[in-house]
């Protein structure tokens, strides 16, 4: 029997523990008195708006990240935009219907209240983004523009051309400058935490790695929060940048915080298609580009299997044996369906033969009606840079004329597949943010907290920047104001000599296997039976051999890998063995969760629930909670502990995009 939690419970009293440590002394540096200071780990848009937030409030604030510099997060690669309910396109928009569309996007998977909390201060973002300088898009009249996003019938995305997560980091870059200015953030580049150090049930710091000496450092402080976002590098191939690890995370989970829903990943529909066994990174082309771009595959399977040979080009198939399958499909939502939705009929079509390329995995992504209604001109101005990318990727123009038949104007297409993007899976979190050990935080994509089962486009910018700047840096206090009485710990503990020593002795065994296979070949590896058993569509017993797989894997990490080189200095191979150490038990989490969920859900697919039209078949009675897990150690199933959920403002219905 699972256990139940409740997600309303706080930070429990101060343990009488902490009485006979200040008798001792041992704890009190004098100096630190009542100050009361904040590990932020991470500088992605969470961590660098709560660092920030944090530190023009009066915390002092350590702030660590892996890469030379805070703007080189990998929030930077957010393209399309950013939600927010202002209803500037007056088209009825609101708090409400924000709050739920992104429940019904969800399906119905996500703590309702988080979500009303989300929707609620939306707005503020986007005052305080405008208000940091951020250079949002504009109407010709002034006004802030709007484009529309999946699982939405309003315009309520703002945007900065193609790059929105760049100028919004630099946005929260500048705030936190100022505040590293102001000597109340100290800022540590090239740092990795490697572990979270608990003194008598709470979080007191972090045991981190000069990624540049390899020397380990101990930080202390009143809390830690993690911002170190998501775990789609599982996958090995995803939209992801190369440096995403979960390691942060997984530490946490293996000191005791519960890891919430990570079956929920999301396969993002609109990226360009794997090309080769060399690959190891996927492109996404912005959900965005769903706007004006129609998707299809031929409706004849004869024109398909030309056009996988090669002996036929998209451009040459005209409009009436086209199948823009969404449209058909889904007659209310038509290309702006959820991703989830989205990527499974894009499969659905090429399981059935339908695929546009030579591998049959891919589909058409079509800008000439719009390029014939609006002209290239305006189109340009939208998705240039998203046009000019897919160009330098794939050698194709997609605003290029290439065929003319009965007077309709052909411009060459796009060629999209489904590829990992995002987790909505995370630490567990409570209303608050912090996570199930006392003075643990976690903001962003690291935790589990508003998006249900499957992310609307556009809201992880906005949950990121919700967390960092509108409700962490006032939850937090709830947890400082009973800390303020008691000051920063040493570093001299047992307690962080003895995860430091962990960490060491870790890296030494990577060190020592010296086996005969790198890092990136197991981890490719592990990305194909992530991808093949865990992917798309999960089944009870493709699950159970995913996991026996990664079993006799994670053996052959143990025994077999090679890591060149020493624990001192720069070594990045050490780095990635360490991550990679770490996606092995997410990916068995991940397979874990999807095993126990016996329902298909948002981004969790399971085959053998599913409608007869083949949309996803929730079963609420037996799995409306969130799923949160409890590491057992390493080889040991973790416990699973469920979290009820309670709606009180929406009903919980089936999800329908068709009318
Ligand atoms: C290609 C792409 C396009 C996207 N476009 C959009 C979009 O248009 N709109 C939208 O809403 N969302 C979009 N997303 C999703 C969104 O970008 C991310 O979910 C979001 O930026 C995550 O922010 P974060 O701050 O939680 O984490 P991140 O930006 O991933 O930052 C993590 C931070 O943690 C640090 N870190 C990690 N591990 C450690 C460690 N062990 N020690 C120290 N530091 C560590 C890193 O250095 C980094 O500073 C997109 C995602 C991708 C991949």
């Amino acid at each position: 029997m699972a256990k139940v939690i409740d997600s309303k419970i706080p930070a429990g009293p101060v343990p009488e523990k902490w009485k006979e440590y200040k008798a001792h002394q041992r704890l009190v540096n004098p100096k630190n008195k009542l100050k009361l200071d904040v590990i932020v780990v991470g500088t992605g848009l969470a961590g660098a708006s709560a660092a920030a937030s944090l530190g023009e409030m009066g915390f002092n604030v350590i702030n660590l990240c892996i890469q030379d510099s805070p703007r080189r997060a990998h929030s930077i690669a957010a393209q399309g935009g950013i939600n927010a309910a202002k209803n500037y396109q007056n088209d009825g928009d609101s708090v409400y219907r924000l709050f739920y569309d992104t429940v019904k996007g969800g399906d119905y998977r996500a703590r309702e209240a988080n979500v009303y909390r989300l929707a609620e201060v939306s707005n503020n973002i986007i005052d305080q983004c405008v208000a940091q300088g951020v250079p949002f898009a504009r109407e010709y009249g002034g006004m802030l523009a709007n484009r529309s996003f999946g699982g939405a019938q309003v315009s309520r995305t703002f945007y900065a051309k193609g790059q929105t997560g760049q100028q919004l980091l630099l946005g929260a870059y500048s705030s936190l400058s100022a505040q590293v200015q102001a000597k109340k953030v100290k800022l540590y580049t090239r740092y990795e935490m490697e572990d979270v150090v608990i003194v008598d049930g709470r979080a007191r710091g972090i045991i981190a790695k000069d990624l540049c000496t390899g020397k380990l450092v101990r930080f202390s402080a009143n809390a830690v929060v993690i911002a170190t976002g998501g775990y789609g590098n599982t996958y090995f191939l995803s939209t992801n940048a190369m440096g995403c690890n979960c390691t942060a995370a997984v530490q946490c989970y293996r000191k005791g915080a519960y890891f919430a829903n990570p079956s929920y990943v999301q396969i993002h529909p609109t990226c360009i298609p794997v090309h080769g066994d060399k690959q190891s990174k996927l492109t996404l082309m912005s959900e965005s580009l769903r706007n004006d771009g129609r998707i299809w595959v031929p409706k004849k399977i004869e024109d398909a299997k030309a056009l996988q040979a090669g002996t036929k080009q998209g451009w040459e198939i005209p409009e009436e044996d086209r199948d823009y399958y969404l449209e058909r499909r889904y007659p209310a939502f038509g290309n702006l369906v959820p991703r989830d939705v989205a990527s499974r009929a894009a499969k659905e079509r090429c399981d059935k033969g339908f695929g546009v390329n030579n591998t049959g995995l891919a589909v058409f992504l079509d800008f000439s009606e719009s390029i014939n209604r609006l002209g290239l001109d305006i189109i340009m101005q939208r998705y240039g840079n998203l046009f000019e990318m897919y160009e330098e990727i794939t050698d194709v123009f997609p605003g290029d004329l290439a065929n003319e038949i009965n007077g309709v104007k052909y411009y060459k297409p796009m060629m999209i597949y489904p590829a990992i993007h995002y987790t909505m899976g995370g630490i567990w979190v409570d209303y608050e943010l912090q996570t199930s050990i006392p003075g643990l935080f976690a903001i962003g994509e690291c935790n589990f907290s508003d998006h249900g089962a499957n992310r609307l486009g556009a809201s992880a910018l906005m949950q990121g920047l919700a967390d960092g700047y509108f409700v962490l840096p006032y939850t937090i206090q709830n947890y400082l104001a009973d800390q303020a009485v008691w000051p920063k710990v040493s570093t001299d503990l047992p307690e962080f000599a003895e995860a430091e020593k962990k960490v060491d002795a870790e890296m030494d065994r990577l060190l020592n296997i010296k086996g005969k296979r790198s890092v990136d070949s197991i981890h490719k590896e592990l990305g194909h039976i992530m991808w093949e058993y865990v992917g798309m569509g999960r089944t009870a017993e493709g699950l159970k051999t995913g996991l026996k797989k990664m079993h006799e894997l994670e053996k052959e990490f143990d025994e077999n890998l090679f890591v060149p080189g020493t624990k001192e200095g720069l070594n990045i191979e050490l780095d990635k063995a360490i991550h990679l150490r770490d996606f092995f038990t997410m990916g068995q989490l991940v397979a874990f969760d999807a095993l126990s969920r016996n329902e298909s859900c948002g981004g969790h697919f399971r085959e053998e629930y599913q409608t007869e039209e083949g949309e996803a078949k929730r079963d609420d009675e037996n799995y409306f909670y969130v799923g949160c897990w409890e590491y057992k150690g390493k080889g040991n199933e973790p416990e699973l502990i469920k979290e009820p959920l309670e709606y009180e403002a929406i009903k919980v219905q089936t999800r329908n995009y068709k009318n």
